[in-house]
């Protein structure tokens, strides 16, 4: 179903960040988005002080194919109602699912996440350079499930794969722009994510792998993704948004 979500009245009249300072050679950038509601107060900090980035929707790591379309439609709702350019990338879950193989069972900001987070800003380095813009940055250490540190060094992995891009390692979480980003989410009302975006996360999320690491979800390269499905919700595991 289309998102179908209005910004709130003041959205974009402020930011609570009171300056924003431009590296050099800033020629834009490319603003990796992981999904809207971690997008929101980064775009209207970012378009406050002038600033148009390009926005890259780059997740292959999310499953199943319903929760990827479902976080991906508000994303571009969002870029829709900002009109800004949205660029949707690939949904290449085989290729994430190599890259992130034998790290199953690492725990959230673990192994997993390093390469997760690599391929991901990888692909957004890439992306930059095909447009000829220097910079890119993400929304994906906005959260505070998420850690700054892990997310910068993927970053920089990520400009030295890829010659002549530059990542941009501001903290999106700072100077009140994460108790905006959680204010923002709480208005909107954007739907309620409750895992990271793989389906490791999902199991860990349910807690299934502290009951039984067996139970958790075995595959075959070949035969998923994307009607991949885990066993129904529970209800006590935690909102990621
Ligand atoms: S938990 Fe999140 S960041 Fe880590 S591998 Fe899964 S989707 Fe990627």
């Amino acid at each position: 179903m289309p998102a179908d979500f209005t910004l709130p009245d003041d959205y974009l009249k402020s930011t609570p960040k009171k300056e924003l300072t431009l590296p050099d050679g800033f020629n834009g950038v490319v603003l990796h988005c992981c999904c809207a509601p971690c997008s929101t107060a980064v775009l209207e900090c970012l378009l406050f002080f002038g600033i148009k980035p390009v926005l890259f929707f780059y997740n292959p790591n999310i499953q199943p194919k319903a929760e990827y379309e479902k976080r991906r439609e508000e994303w571009l709702h969002l870029a829709n109602l900002l009109k800004l350019e949205a660029v949707n990338g690939d949904y290449d879950v085989r290729e994430w699912l190599l890259k992130t193989k034998g790290l199953e069972h690492e725990p959230e900001r673990g192994l997993r996440c390093d390469v997760c987070f690599t391929h991901r800003l990888t692909v957004t380095a890439s992306f930059a350079k095909s447009r000829g813009i220097t910079y890119f940055t993400t929304t994906l250490a906005t959260s505070r499930w998420k850690n700054k540190a892990q997310v910068d060094r993927a970053g920089f992995k990520a400009q030295d794969c890829v010659k002549g891009t530059k990542y941009w390692d501001l903290d999106w979480r700072k100077n009140g722009l994460v108790s905006r980003r959680y204010e923002l989410v709480k208005k909107i009302g954007f739907y309620n994510q409750l895992y990271c975006g793989c389906l490791f996360s999902k199991d860990e999320a349910q807690g299934y792998l502290k009951k039984d690491r067996d139970t958790t979800i075995r595959f075959k390269l070949g035969c998923v993704p994307d009607n991949l499905v885990t066993s129904s919700s529970k209800t006590d595991h935690l909102p990621q948004t």
